[in-house]
C-alpha cells in the first residue's frame, strides 16, 4: 500500500482484532445480552479471526430506545442544518484519516482487494458523506397553489424518525455509511443492524462516529443475526421505517414483517442485470467494462450484468475479450498487494455459485473459462464465461451473485425486441449499454425496466444519482434527492386567511 507498509498496518490493527466487540448504543459499548459472540471468518482462509457480539431482541429494543430519545430530546432534534452537515463532515475526516486501517480489515473481512476495499470502501465512502452533508439545509417543502383563494397550503419535509438499517456482506462499511450518511443529513436517528457474515466495517464506523462528537443515540450499531437481530429491528413497534439492502428473499419477509406496523420500508435487492454490446461500441472499453461489471468483487455485486448480449458481429471478438480478461485476472487473498480479484464470502456462497456453473453444463451451456475453484484454503472460484446459454436456463434467470457471467449472441437490430429481451427477468435493477449510437442508446434506454441504465460505461453508483430497482429488485431509491425523502414524511399545513 502506498506510503503505509503492511506490517504496520498488522501492528496497529491488532488490538483492534483481537478483542471480543461488544455493540455501539448510546455512543458506549455495551455486552450483548445473550453474552454470545459471532466468530468472523476471514473468506481467505477460512478461518477465524474476529469475535462481534451476537445482539438480539433486547438489545435491539435498547438501541431502538436510545435512537427513539435521540430523535425526540437532546440536540438532535433542534440542531441547525448546517451543524448537522459539519459533524457528517468531520465523520467522512474520520473515514479519510482510518481509510489504510478501514482498508485493511475490510479485506480480511470481506475478501476485496484491499486497494478496493481504500477506495471505494472508505475514501469513496468519505465523498458520498460530503455530498450527503450539503442536502441538511436543502430539504426544502413547497407551497402549492390552492383551488380556493385566501388559502395558503405549504408543505415540510419531516424527518420520518428512527431508521432501522440492515445491510448485506458485500460491501461493508461503504453500505453502512452510505445509510447513516443520509439517516443524518434527514434528521433522522438510525439503528443499524450490519451482516453477520462482516460485522467490522460497522465497529469500525462505530468508532468513527464517536470519534466525530455524533450526540448519543443518533447512530446505534447491533451486531448479530438476521434472526433474532434483523427480525426484532423489522418487527420493533417504534421503528418508523426500514432501510432494507441484501437478497429479494428476505425483502419479501421484511414487507411482510412490516405489516404489522406499516412501517415505512426502502428495498434494494437482487438482480439478473443485461448488458448490450452494439457493433459500432468502443470494444476497447466495452471489453473490459462487461468484465468487470461481473468479476469486480468476484461477482457479489447487485448491478453484475451478468446476461451479456453481444451482436453477433463482434460476439465472437468480445467473448475472447472477457474470456482473456477472466483468465489473466489475479485471483488471490485480498491482502496480496497484485490480488485483483478475492474469494467469495463463505462456503455456502462458493458452493451456492459453483452449484449454478453445474446447472448451467446440465443444461448445455460451454466453459469457455473459469469453471472450478481454486487449490487451496479459502473461497476462491475462478472467474468464469458461459457460452451457449438460453434465456430458460436456470443460470440466465436466477442472480448468481459470483464472477460468472453468460454471453449470447444477438442476431437483431430491432430495439423493441432487444428491449423484450432486456425485461425478460422478474429483476430490474441496472441495465449496460455500450454503442456510440445516440439513437440506439436513448431509445433503449426507455425501453428498459431497471433502475438504472449505465451507457458506455456510466456513472458507476454515484451518491447524486437515485439508485434502486423496478419489479422484484426492490421499493423506492436511495442516494440523490429521492434517497433524501424516501428518509421524509410529507406534512401539509393548510391556513385560511
Ligand atoms: P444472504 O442470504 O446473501 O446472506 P440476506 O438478505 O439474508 O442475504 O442478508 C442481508 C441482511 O439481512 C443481513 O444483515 C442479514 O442478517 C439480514 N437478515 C436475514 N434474515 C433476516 C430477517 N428475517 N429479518 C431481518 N433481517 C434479516
Amino acid at each position: 500500500m502506498n506510503a503505509v507498509v503492511k506490517p504496520e498496518l498488522e501492528s496497529r490493527t491488532a488490538s483492534f482484532l483481537s478483542r471480543t466487540h461488544k455493540l455501539f448504543i448510546n455512543n458506549e459499548w455495551v455486552e450483548p445480552e445473550s453474552g454470545k459472540a459471532i466468530d468472523v471468518i476471514n473468506p481467505a482462509t477460512g478461518k477465524v479471526f474476529a469475535r462481534a457480539a451476537a445482539g438480539g431482541a433486547a438489545d435491539i429494543d435498547k438501541a431502538v430506545r436510545a435512537a427513539r430519545a435521540a430523535f425526540e430530546s437532546g440536540p438532535w432534534p433542534s440542531m441547525p442544518p448546517i451543524e448537522r452537515a459539519q459533524l457528517i463532515w468531520k465523520l467522512a475526516d474520520a473515514v479519510e484519516a482510518a481509510a489504510d486501517e478501514i482498508g485493511y480489515i475490510l479485506s480480511l473481512d470481506n475478501g476485496m482487494p484491499m486497494m478496493m476495499a481504500k477506495f471505494a470502501g472508505a475514501l469513496g465512502t468519505a465523498r458520498n458523506l460530503r455530498y450527503m452533508a450539503g442536502w441538511c439545509g436543502k430539504i426544502d417543502g413547497a407551497v402549492p397553489t390552492t383551488a380556493e383563494p385566501n388559502k395558503l397550503a405549504y408543505t415540510l419535509k419531516d424527518p420520518v424518525g428512527v431508521v432501522g438499517a440492515i445491510t448485506p456482506w458485500n460491501f461493508p462499511f461503504a453500505m453502512e455509511a452510505d445509510k447513516v450518511g443520509q439517516a443524518m443529513a434527514s434528521g433522522c436517528t438510525l439503528v443499524l443492524k450490519p451482516a453477520e457474515l462482516t460485522p467490522l466495517g460497522a465497529i469500525l464506523l462505530a468508532r468513527l462516529v464517536q470519534e466525530a462528537g455524533i450526540p448519543p443515540g443518533v447512530i446505534n450499531i447491533v451486531t448479530g443475526y438476521g434472526d433474532p437481530a434483523g427480525k426484532a429491528l423489522v418487527e420493533h413497534p417504534d421503528v418508523d421505517k426500514i432501510t432494507f439492502t441484501g437478497s429479494t428473499a428476505t425483502g419479501k419477509w421484511i414487507v411482510q414483517a412490516a405489516a404489522a406496523t406499516l412501517k415505512r420500508v426502502t428495498l434494494e435487492l437482487g438482480g439478473k442485470s443485461p448488458t448490450f454490446i452494439f457493433p459500432d461500441a468502443d470494444l476497447e472499453r466495452a471489453i473490459p467494462g462487461a468484465a468487470m461489471s461481473v468479476f469486480a468483487n468476484a461477482g457479489q455485486i447487485c448491478v453484475a450484468g451478468s446476461r451479456l448480449y453481444v451482436h453477433k458481429k463482434v460476439f465472437d471478438q468480445v467473448v475472447e475479450g472477457v474470456s482473456g480478461m477472466a483468465k489473466r485476472l489475479k485471483v488471490g487473498p485480498g491482502l496480496e498487494p497484485d490480488s485483483q480479484m478475492g474469494p467469495l464470502i463463505s462456503q455456502r456462497q462458493l458452493e451456492r455459485v459453483t452449484g449454478y456453473i453445474e446447472s448451467g453444463k446440465t443444461e448445455g451451456a460451454q466453459v469457455v473459462v473459469g469453471g472450478g475453484r481454486r487449490a487451496g484454503e479459502g473461497y476462491f472460484l475462478n472467474p468464469t464465461v458461459l457460452a451457449q446459454t438460453h434465456r430458460s436456463m436456470k443460470v440466465m434467470r436466477e442472480e448468481i451473485f459470483g464472477p460468472v457471467v453468460c454471453a449470447m449472441p444477438m442476431d437483431d437490430d430491432d430495439l423493441d425486441r432487444i428491449a423484450k429481451i432486456a425485461n425478460d427477468t422478474t429483476y430490474g435493477l441496472s441495465a449496460y449499454i455500450w454503442s456510440r449510437d445516440v439513437s440506439i442508446v436513448h431509445k433503449l434506454a426507455r425501453k428498459i425496466k431497471a433502475g438504472t441504465v449505465q451507457v458506455n460505461g456510466g456513472v458507476g453508483l454515484d451518491p447524486a444519482v437515485p439508485f434502486g430497482g423496478y419489479k422484484q429488485s426492490g421499493w423506492g431509491r436511495e442516494r440523490g434527492r429521492d434517497g433524501i425523502e424516501s428518509l421524509t414524511e410529507t406534512k401539509a399545513i393548510g391556513i385560511s386567511l
